[in-house]
Order: structure tokens, then C-alpha cells, then sequence
């Protein structure tokens, strides 16, 4: 690392990250504001991209991949409401970032990476950050991860053709998913709930026109889970790749 990047300068940008980017684009749960102030992220990113670490968006991480915008982390772990009790399952662990803001705020967390280059390292750091509630595991996450579901809430960080029915049945009762999916040349973000059975909720589908943002949208499904489901804002991802996902 050069001199200039020493520890109290880092912690500067940092604060100037959550303040500039967070809370200036209206991030306002403190408990995610406090978690990234925390969060070392420069220690997520190879050696050589460390003085970009507090920069305004995605930096490669290798193996094709990246570390999400601090913007999309903070408002993607926003939207899933944790408490500190909460089942978290994570698909494409990646650096090993977002599962450090969500190990801060929840319970467990499971994150899933397909690559195992990429899983042993981030399983390293966060090991060595001393994030003893992540599991990493390396594998397909399209499939989530149904020997430990169900979960309060699900982060899919990469995006997917469509929202895999068996990562919905994996939530909890009044669980929360956030899945990129795509629309278009970009992607949609969307929020998913597990809600209860009552006359007025309706069931997403698969192929169902993707809602407006703030809005419900889907048909009945007798007999099945109820979800509402709610667009976001429009984001770019890498895929999603396996099983339901996009083909390798
Ligand atoms: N959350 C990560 C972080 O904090 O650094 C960023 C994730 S990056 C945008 C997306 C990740 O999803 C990549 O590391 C990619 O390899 C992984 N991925 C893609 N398809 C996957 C799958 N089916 N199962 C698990 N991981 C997958």
C-alpha cells in the first residue's frame, strides 16, 4: 500500500463514501450507515485497486466478477430489513463485502460463490475479519440452499433471467428477497416478500409484466405462498449463471 493510503486516510474516505454516496442518496438506516463506516472494504479488493476502494462503483475483483457500487450494497441490504435474529442467505459471494455488511446486522449468513478461487478468499477474509457467523460455501446458488432455508431474507447479487421459484420457497414468512433480474439491456432490482394469505395479496409469476416501481403486480396461485412483489430501480449485474440461471 502506498504512504498515502495509510489507516487514517482510509478511514477518511470511508466516512466520505457513506456520506457522499449513502446518506446524500437518502441511505438512511443507521445501522447499514454504521456498518459500511465499519467495514474495511479496502481489504475486499485486490492490492492494486485499494486506493479505488471508496470510489463511487463496481471494481473488478478477477475471475470476471465484481464488488458492487457502496450505493447498491447499502440500498440492497436496506430493502431486506434485518434484525439481529435474522437467517440470511447470499447468492454470489464474490469479495466477501456484502456478506460482511450482512453478517453486521443479522444472525447467520450463508454465501454461496461459484467460484472457488473467489469463495477460499473471501471465506479468508472474512475469517480473518472475524466474521464467525458466514458460511461460505462454493457451489450453484441459483438453486439457493434448501438444507438450511428457511431464511428471513435473500440477496442475490448477480442477476437472473427470471426470479427462480425455488429461491421463493426457501423465504420465511414475511421474509425479504432482493434479486436483480433482467429487463431489457439493464436489470430491474427487485424486492420480493413473503407475505400472508389474504384476499387482497396477490402471487408474482414468472413472466409476469415486471411491476412498476412501488407497485404490486401478479395473479393467484391457489394453495401456494403469496409474494408481492415491487420494482426497484434499474441496476447492471453480472449473470447469474447455472441451473436457473443463464446457461455456463
Ligand atoms: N456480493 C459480492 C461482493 O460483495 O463482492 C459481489 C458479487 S458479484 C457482483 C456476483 C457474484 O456472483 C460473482 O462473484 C459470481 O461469480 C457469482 N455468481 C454468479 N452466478 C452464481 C451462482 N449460480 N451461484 C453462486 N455465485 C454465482
Amino acid at each position: 500500500m502506498s504512504a498515502e493510503l495509510n489507516e487514517t486516510d482510509l478511514a477518511r474516505r470511508r466516512h466520505s463514501m457513506v456520506g457522499d454516496q449513502l446518506r446524500r442518496r437518502h441511505i438512511t438506516d443507521r445501522r447499514v450507515l454504521a456498518a459500511m463506516e465499519k467495514i474495511p472494504r479496502h481489504l475486499f479488493v485486490p492490492p492494486g485497486q485499494r486506493h479505488a476502494a471508496y470510489e463511487d462503483g463496481p471494481l473488478s475483483i478477477g475471475a470476471g466478477q465484481t464488488i458492487s457500487q457502496p450505493y447498491i450494497v447499502a440500498r440492497m441490504t436496506e430493502l431486506l430489513c434485518l434484525t439481529p435474529t435474522d437467517r440470511v442467505l447470499e447468492i454470489g459471494t464474490g469479495s466477501g463485502y456484502q456478506a460482511a455488511v450482512l453478517a453486521e446486522l443479522a444472525g447467520d449468513v450463508w454465501t454461496i460463490e461459484r467460484h472457488v478461487d473467489l469463495a477460499e478468499q473471501a471465506e479468508a477474509r472474512l475469517t480473518g475479519l472475524g466474521y464467525h457467523n458466514v458460511h461460505v460455501i462454493t457451489g450453484d446458488g441459483s438453486m439457493g440452499l434448501p438444507e438450511h432455508a428457511p431464511y428471513d431474507a435473500i440477496v442475490v447479487t448477480a442477476a437472473a433471467p427470471f426470479v427462480p421459484d425455488c429461491l421463493k420457497e426457501q423465504l420465511a414468512m414475511n421474509g425479504r428477497m432482493v434479486i436483480p433480474v433482467a429487463s431489457g439491456p439493464h436489470q430491474d432490482l427487485r424486492l420480493i416478500e413473503r407475505v400472508a394469505r389474504e384476499e387482497d395479496e396477490v402471487i408474482a409469476q414468472d413472466g409476469d409484466t415486471p411491476a412498476e416501481a412501488g407497485e404490486v403486480s401478479g395473479a393467484r396461485r391457489p394453495g401456494g405462498p403469496c409474494f408481492r412483489e415491487t420494482s426497484i430501480l434499474t441496476c447492471v449485474f453480472v449473470p447469474l449463471i447455472g441451473e436457473h440461471g443463464y446457461p455456463r
